[in-house]
């Protein structure tokens, strides 16, 4: 494909923002490529300033449930701008998605609404701190929850290994309270939670995680989380930010049965627009300011355009059977390709849940960090490379999720299992 416009785009973007993006995972340097400027996108199509058009995958990372440009949330959105873009005061609209989120999602009594999956899991993590008057997060390796400095904590393996920071920039004193573990480790777990010495405020995790590519969680292990951190008095964060009515309309709790003490939520209850919530047990949230002493504001938080796409979305979500649907559709779908990987004899892992799902590169069965990181990352970017030549748009990188939407049509599958097909046997 004829991509020019976009790589001189690229050249220019890189003199005046760094790296020429403005989330580092789109430069797509993990495969080798430029990224494709977007001119505009509907449905599950993307189209690049070159006039391609691709089949979406990506779904900006997991907002775009019911596909780009849904026509309902264009309206709702286009109703609320002409109406004003921001007071700074309350609106009915923030009212309305807060009985959606709190009727919708086990754990939520009461969600205070932000701008960003980022600040839902710093202000959840000040806010346990806050209402335990205790210091330390324990997180789980592989696991991400944006990038406030305590969750920047490089991955360490074992138990009780003190964090360092991830990035330049974050202070010793801040990462010291941050404690990262084995996701699905329960002897870790266990060791760790039971610990006397250990000052633990909170556990945070993310409940299916997302972001080292799709590693389901073993039922017992969020169980037994659960069960300790009640024993602990220590407050169980789920970062739902991806899961949140995706897995289901309440979310991978609902989903697994098992409710935490607070949830940390972004991406689709924003419709496509800046939004982060988080929420839980009426006793833990009243010590948000103004009514309690843990401060936490925001000049657009609850912003009138992203309430109202966040309700015309939610409102798409609870039509009878959607979830059953797109759940079946991107199983079956997952089942091909598996079967089309057995019968190219390339040795992949697919891991998937709901509509989310990861094809690892790897020999070996993806359950933690450890294990992802076996993933052949090369070849991951010469599939993704094969894909993106034939107009598929997958994640650029090994260790991110492909998401479906409601808008992929079993045409639009079926052309993803036959691209991955002839991607496969070129590989071979
Ligand atoms: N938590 C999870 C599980 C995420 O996947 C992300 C982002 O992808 C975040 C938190 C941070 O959200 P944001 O990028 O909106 O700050």
């Amino acid at each position: 494909m004829e991509t020019r416009q976009s790589k001189a785009m690229f050249a220019e973007a890189e003199k005046v923002i760094p790296g020429g993006v403005n989330s580092p995972v789109r430069a797509c340097r993990s495969v080798g490529c430029t990224p494709l400027f977007i001119e505009r996108a509907d449905g599950a199509s993307l189209y690049d300033v070159d006039g391609n058009r691709y089949l979406d995958f990506v779904c900006s990372w997991g907002p775009m449930i019911l596909g780009h440009a849904h026509p309902e949330v264009v309206a709702a959105i286009g109703a609320a701008a002409a109406a004003g873009t921001s007071f700074g005061a309350p609106t009915p609209a923030e009212i309305t998605l807060a009985e959606m989120v709190v009727e919708a999602v086990p754990s939520v009594e009461k969600v205070r609404f932000v701008n960003s999956g980022t600040e839902a899991t710093m202000s959840a993590a000040r806010l346990a701190r806050g209402y335990t008057g205790r210091s330390m997060v324990v997180k789980f390796d592989g696991c991400y929850h944006g990038h406030a400095d305590s969750f920047l904590v490089k991955a360490g393996s074992g138990l009780l290994t003190l964090g360092i920071p991830g990035s330049p920039g974050v202070p010793e004193d801040i990462v010291k309270n941050t404690l990262s573990i084995p996701y699905n480790d329960i002897d870790s777990l266990e060791k760790t939670l039971t610990d006397e010495r250990l000052d633990i405020a909170c556990v945070i995790v993310e409940p299916v995680a997302g972001n080292m590519g799709c590693v389901l969680p073993d039922p017992a292990f969020l169980q037994r989380l659960r069960t300790l951190s009640t024993e602990r008095g220590i407050v169980l964060i789920f970062d739902e930010v991806i899961t949140g009515f995706r897995l289901a309309y309440g979310g991978a709790q609902h989903h697994f049965g098992i409710t935490p003490d607070l949830t940390c939520l972004g991406k689709i209850i924003g419709g496509g627009l800046p939004v982060g919530a988080y929420g839980g047990r009426a006793e833990i949230m009243d010590q948000i300011a103004p009514d309690g002493p843990v401060y936490q504001a925001g000049t657009l938080s609850g912003n009138p355009l992203a309430m109202a796409a966040g309700i015309a979305t939610l409102k798409q979500l609870q039509r009878p059977g959607f979830y059953e649907e797109l759940n079946d559709k991107a199983a079956t779908c997952a089942q091909r390709l598996r079967e089309i990987a057995a019968a190219g004899d390339i040795p992949v892992q697919i891991n998937s849940i709901g509509s989310l799902m990861t094809m690892f590169f790897s020999t070996d069965p993806v359950t933690d960090f450890a294990s992802a990181m076996k993933a052949d990352t090369t070849r991951y970017a010469e599939h993704y490379c094969n894909m993106l030549g034939q107009g598929i748009y997958l994640a650029p990188s090994q260790f991110e999720v492909a998401f479906i939407s409601a808008a992929h049509s079993a045409n639009d599958l079926e052309k993803l299992q036959k691209m991955t097909e002839w991607s496969f046997k070129k590989m071979a």
